[in-house]
């Protein structure tokens, strides 16, 4: 479609990166297929969830003060509840993110003495802090909880035997973070993740199991919750707020212990009774109705990008024929120069800020130069496209996300045309 052409031309994209980008497109059909299909489940799975819980536009109603009977609230977490397929959910703006969603669950659940467990190996960065890997005040580790990780095995299989001996009498919870993160191992598939429960409970039955879901919502059709975990825990800024919940975070999981949520996240004694919505809820109800083919937009991106640029002998992590269980995609580039175009190209395609030229510094918290690409509508928002690289050996930028697949699509082809501009690859 030459006139489709035009309007890319009008951004600077050259006849031959578009046509690289098409030939590689039409080389998807069918794994496009497969994640269509995926968002369709998902889609339906929400309408069905929004439908039994009787959602009407009293829901959409802003609530103030203490926020008692929000029915708004309560209606949405129960339609979390119905989609995860768990007891019960816990799903609020005032859970700033996803790490202070998942410090309230393990701070809820363990108490003086107990241990925690990661049998995936290191957590997320910022969860150092909470647990107290890296010092901070108020880390579990101030609390006397202890902690005690296992690695994965160097076929990035879990280790069974080593799980197996760290699980003592203090274990009382085990987190098992679905995505990869900023590590190199692959991202669990939702099965993987059962088949860990279930040796976990076979260990010992008592166990709290709970996930780190971030990234992974909607790119199955099953969730971690559908495997045995107790508690799945994700940000809204991320994929299940569908790139319109300006803040929030999730916990879904047995009722026992989302009340312990409450508990911690409010107060002992007022739990999930407490909480105004404060003209929120439009935002968490019709961004969860999009997530479905947000994450498919985001999916699709992803995927492309791998096949994109593994012919210039880039690796991409996952590669262009992995099956996919979060939206993440990181590739390894091989030199600075290379990571700083690949950011500009996305940060050139942004509806907003796009007009930014993205810059390594030295960010706090970080032991190299990040440069990162952002032009956000909710900022820090992940689900948006949006992509970061620090700035060490192997030159490794990762990127996600996209509201819709024409702006992900948009975005990568900006971007491979900055790494031509600079003279890094050719065509
Ligand atoms: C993003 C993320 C977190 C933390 O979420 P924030 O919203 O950035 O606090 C935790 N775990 C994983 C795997 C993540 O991707």
């Amino acid at each position: 479609m030459k006139d489709t052409y035009e309007i890319y031309r009008s951004f600077g994209i050259s006849e031959q990166v578009w046509e690289l980008g098409e030939k590689t497109i039409a080389s998807l059909a069918e794994r496009f297929r497969k994640i269509d299909e995926i968002a369709e489940f998902n889609q339906m799975k929400v309408i069905s969830a929004m439908q039994k819980n009787r959602v009407n536009t009293t829901h959409f109603a802003a609530t103030t003060g203490y926020g008692y009977n929000d029915s708004g609230r309560d209606t949405l977490e129960r339609v979390y509840a119905e989609c995860f397929h768990t007891e019960s959910a816990l799903v609020r703006p005032q859970i700033t993110c996803g790490t202070h969603a998942l410090a309230v669950a393990l701070s809820a659940i363990l108490r003086p003495g107990d241990e925690l467990l990661s049998p995936v190996g290191r957590p997320y960065d910022t969860l150092e802090e909470v647990i107290g890997i890296r010092e901070s005040p108020g880390s579990l580790k101030e609390f006397g909880i202890t902690y005690r990780e296992v690695n994965l095995l160097p076929d990035e299989h879990f280790d069974f035997e080593g799980i197996r001996s760290a699980i003592n009498e203090r274990t009382k919870l085990v987190t098992i973070q679905r995505s990869k993160g900023y590590q190199t191992r692959h991202t669990f598939s939702v099965s993987e993740i059962g088949e860990l429960i279930s040796f976990v409970k076979s260990i010992k039955p008592d166990v709290v199991c709970m996930v780190d879901n971030c990234y992974g919502e909607f790119v199955e059709t099953i969730e971690p919750s559908d495997v045995g975990a107790d508690l799945t825990v994700g940000s809204l800024i991320k994929n299940p707020g569908g790139g319109l919940a300006p803040i929030g975070g999730y916990i879904c999981g047995k009722e026992k212990y989302v009340e312990m949520c409450a508990y911690r996240l409010s107060a002992p004694g007022l739990g999930q009774e407490v909480g105004a919505n404060l003209g929120i809820m439009p935002a968490f109800y019709q961004g969860f109705f999009l997530s479905p083919t947000v994450v498919a937009s985001a999916l699709k991106g992803a995927l492309f990008a791998a096949c994109l640029y593994e012919p210039f002998g880039f690796k991409a992590v996952p590669d262009s024929k992995e099956s996919r269980h979060d939206i993440i995609q990181a590739i390894e580039f091989g030199s600075p120069e290379a990571v700083i175009a690949f950011c500009r190209g996305i940060q050139a395609a942004a509806p907003v800020d796009s007009y930014v030229i993205p810059e390594p510094w030295p960010m706090p918290g970080y032991d190299s130069d990040v440069i990162m690409a952002a032009g956000a509508f909710v900022q820090g928002s992940s689900i948006e496209l949006s992509a970061d690289g620090p700035i060490r050996p192997p030159y490794a930028v990762y990127f996600q996300g996209g509201l819709t697949w024409y702006h992900a699509k948009l975005g990568i082809l900006m971007s491979l045309q900055k790494l031509c501009d600079a003279g890094i690859v050719s065509l």
